[in-house]
């Protein structure tokens, strides 16, 4: 179940959300007392509530906006109880001086906004003996771990317990909890207005991650990167597992660079399936990977990883996707070598532009790379075998084929382009890998000389839908996660 906490100013503000909010199919909501900035009237807000609630009226310490006396709101607290709510959310120090009365649930709560403490278990079982119905510990997660260890206390807890990192590498606790057997978990009313850091709005929970359909059989999986926030992953495969009826969740991890490793024995621990990888992981990842498949040997970097018997098995979507999409756009594909004696320029020298090049390179392409860092170039075209050529005289080249491998052109340098349209020759194929927006103005201008062209968006899709592929066993629905890709980067912004 999720519970929507509602922090508002005016008790006839809180009542409209409420009433909104079970409209929108609601179960369960918190009111926050501290938030009401004038006397606070307790059995105005839930004498018709339409839906249970829990009463909660948090100090400053604790993270909360109540600026009156202790004595006050232990009153209010103790007024909340004679109403008979259904829950009422008690701190750790207080929970011993407010005595269980009526049907009242009590739930025993600890934050801590500065850290996951390390003796997790230990607060709760000292918060259990409290007379809890419900143990509720919240804290900031400052590594990936975090999550992993809040998952495993709930799950060994004797008494129910909500537990959740905060802040944006906490996410996977509050989407996971669940799983793990957390009665509910908290989210917020609108994603503008998160009432603690890192929470996800309802309408994410229900309508990206369908949170309550998550069970202690749900698989999952998740991508991995460093920023995540952006990723549109979560919504192409949460929807398609919904699609396919599959029992199966996917989430956002945050994992900075030196908690690879940990993050990985961790993944295990929890039975976690499949990963798709995302900067800056995909080349550092491989140290993992019991097996690999030939293309991430030869591109030396992976995006999907399988857990699947004790093995952790590397996958490059990206690369199998763009090719997918270049020899739909050759139609030679029966030939080995469809680009011998052919011209390509691929810019940028990441991620992306390797996956690319390597595989220009085996359809017998002439490749050159520019990119901004000289350096950066010169070490994939050794990589790959072929040419490198600074970044300033990349029109002199007379590509056949261009690729736009750098992030020029992306929202919001929605006017930038990689290459002046005067040197994109008529008839070339133009590939730009930017898909946020799809039309690019280097697409648009290519569209007009006029070139073939591959977007993004195109390989985004491809290379999602084939992760589906190695997730599932099932061919990835690449016409629906078009579908929800065009929406996503149209107009719904999460
Ligand atoms: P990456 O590893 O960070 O590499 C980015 C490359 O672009 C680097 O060579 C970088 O040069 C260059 N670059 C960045 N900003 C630049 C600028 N303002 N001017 C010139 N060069 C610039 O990233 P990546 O993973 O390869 O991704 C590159 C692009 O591909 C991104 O737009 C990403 O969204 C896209 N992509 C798309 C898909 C898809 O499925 N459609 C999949 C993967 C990636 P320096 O070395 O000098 O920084």
């Amino acid at each position: 179940m999720i519970c929507v906490s509602i922090g508002r100013g005016r008790h006839k503000h809180m009542i409209a959300e409420h009433r909104h909010l079970v409209e929108q199919g609601a179960e369960l909501v918190e009111l926050r007392l501290d938030y009401i900035d004038r006397e606070v009237n307790v059995k105005r807000l839930v004498v018709d509530r339409p839906c249970p609630v829990i009463i909660t009226c948090r100090r400053e310490a604790d993270g909360g906006k109540w600026r009156g006396t202790e004595e006050d709101r232990l009153t209010l607290l103790r007024m909340a109880i004679a109403e008979g709510v259904d829950y009422v959310d008690l701190e750790e120090d207080i929970a011993d001086s407010i005595p269980r009365f009526g049907k009242t649930r009590r739930i025993v709560s600890l934050h801590d906004f500065q850290k996951t403490p390390d003796d997790l278990e230990k607060i709760r079982d000292r918060l259990c003996q409290l007379d809890a119905d419900i143990v509720k510990i919240a804290t900031m997660a400052n590594n990936p771990h975090d999550n992993f260890r809040m998952l495993r206390m709930i799950a060994s807890s004797p008494v129910s317990t909500v537990g959740m990192c905060m802040g944006e590498i906490g996410t996977p606790s509050r989407l996971l909890s669940g799983r793990f057997g957390a009665p509910f978990t908290y989210a917020t009313f609108h994603h503008e207005r998160a009432l603690a850091p890192g929470q996800l709005s309802f309408r994410q929970m229900r309508e990206v991650y369908h949170y309550d359909d998550i069970n202690s059989e749900t698989e999952i999986y998740g991508v991995i990167g460093d920023p995540i926030g952006h990723s549109l992953s979560p919504l192409l495969h949460n929807a398609a597992f919904r699609r396919e009826a599959l029992n199966k969740v996917y989430v956002p991890f945050r994992v900075p660079a030196s908690h690879l490793d940990e993050f990985i024995r961790d993944c295990r621990e929890l039975g976690v399936k499949g990963l798709s990888v995302t900067i800056p992981h995909k080349e550092a990842v491989l140290r993992h990977c019991t097996r690999v498949d030939g293309a991430v040997k030869g591109i030396g970097a992976a995006n999907t990883l399988v857990f699947e018997d004790g093995e952790i098995v590397g996958w490059n979507t990206d690369y199998r996707a763009a090719m997918i999409s270049l020899d739909r756009e050759l139609k030679t594909q029966e030939r080995p070598t469809p680009l011998a004696g052919h011209q390509a320029l691929v810019l940028g020298a990441g991620g992306a532009a390797r996956a690319l090049a390597f595989g220009l390179r085996r359809r017998g392409a002439d490749v050159v790379i520019c990119s901004r860092t000289r350096q950066r170039a010169e070490k994939l075209a050794k990589d790959i075998g072929c040419r490198a050529l600074a970044w300033d005289d990349r029109s002199k080249v007379k590509a056949e084929v261009v690729i736009n491998a750098t992030p020029i052109g992306m929202h919001p340098n929605v006017d930038e382009s990689p290459l002046d349209k005067n040197h994109l020759r008529p008839n070339a194929i133009v590939f730009d890998t930017v898909y946020n927006p799809e039309q690019t103005l280097l697409i648009k201008q290519a569209r007009k000389r006029p070139c073939r062209v591959i977007t993004g968006v195109e390989m985004f899709v491809g290379q999602a839908a084939l992760q589906f592929k190695h997730f599932t066993g099932m061919d990835g629905p690449v016409d629906f996660m078009r579908e929800q890709m065009k929406r996503a980067i149209g107009a719904v912004k999460y």
